[in-house]
């Protein structure tokens, strides 16, 4: 593991604060970078599967609908309040989702691997109740480990319905949250942060929601769970180009990974999280513990 202090660019005024996710191109590209990071990789077949389960998702989306967004009212008073105004854990959530879940389901169950292919039998027999459950446990932080094998696909039609929410919204409608790694579209933990290149942003840090792929702008150079900038420090693989960091802190002890456009353009803080389990291994053998969850991981190791 090679280790090597941050450079501090402080953000210039014009960031954006705010990135809305594009339901258009979102998924498409993230199965791209899934497939990509397949080849020549130990978990090839794993990280392949998650490819056509986020084309699943890219294609489901085409046809959702747009969805019931809380009345200008309720948005108005999460505004002045600085609540995220779609937050997962208190939302009535839209019936869309187990749709979605099912469409996600049908598309996958031809070529699903064996253990997929159970999960996936088992969701289909749920009922409503059951499905709401697995949803609630898994947006409360406390999955249902005894269907772990049916979380990715809860968590996939999930994200689908929350993506599709956060992108009818106007960024006028969102607040700064106190805590950086709380996204203030839908109240979830971030799943990484991604150093982004472009015309109007140069450079700069944005944290990635884990549930509606919603982006916050963070200073560099501050640990995004508790904030503290003196204990921060960037840990690669020894022989990677340094596209994935995981950024510890030795105040909190957490971790979060960085992906980083410059070194690649295509770099996704999703698919690229999970090519990189290695990584969370030689922290957490350090003794750093993970801030946020890839929801599409909660569970995969039993199916
Ligand atoms: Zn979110
Ligand atoms: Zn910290």
């Amino acid at each position: 593991m090679q280790t090597q202090p941050i450079d501090f660019h402080p953000p210039t005024e014009d960031a954006a604060p705010f990135l809305l996710p594009v339901p258009a191109s979102l998924f498409s590209e993230r199965a791209d970078r899934f497939e990509f990071l397949a080849q020549n990789h130990s978990l090839g077949d794993w990280l392949v599967f998650l490819g056509r389960l986020t084309r699943a998702q890219h294609e489901v989306l085409k046809g959702l609908p747009d969805l019931p967004l809380p009345d200008a009212a309720k948005l108005e008073l999460a505004r002045e309040h600085r609540m995220p105004p779609l937050n997962a854990q208190s939302l009535a959530r839209p019936a869309a989702w187990r749709f979605a879940l099912q469409q996600l389901c049908l598309r996958l169950q031809d070529d699903a691997p064996e253990g997929a292919q159970l999960a996936l039998k088992a969701l289909f027999s749920s009922s409503e109740e059951q499905l709401e459950k697995l949803a609630d446990g898994l947006l409360g932080g406390e999955p249902d480990m005894d269907s772990a094998a049916q979380l990715p696909f809860v968590a996939a039609a999930l994200q689908l319905v929350f993506t599709k929410l956060a992108s009818q919204l106007d960024t006028s409608h969102l607040q700064t949250q106190d805590a950086h790694n709380v996204c203030p579209c839908c109240g979830s933990p971030a799943v990484a942060s991604i150093l982004r290149l472009g015309a109007a942003i140069n450079n700069l840090r944005y944290l990635h929601c884990s549930l509606c792929n919603t982006e916050w702008n963070v200073p560099r150079a501050v640990c995004t769970s508790c904030g503290s900038d003196k204990e921060v420090a960037l840990h690669e693989l020894e022989g990677s180009n340094g596209e994935v960091r995981a950024e510890t802190c030795d105040a909190c002890k957490g971790y979060l990974k960085v992906v980083y456009q410059e070194k690649d353009p295509r770099v996704d803080p999703v698919a690229d999280d999970l090519a990189t389990l290695a990584l969370d291994l030689l922290v957490d053998e350090a003794g750093y513990e993970r801030t946020g969850p890839n929801l599409l991981l909660i569970g995969a190791h039993s199916a």
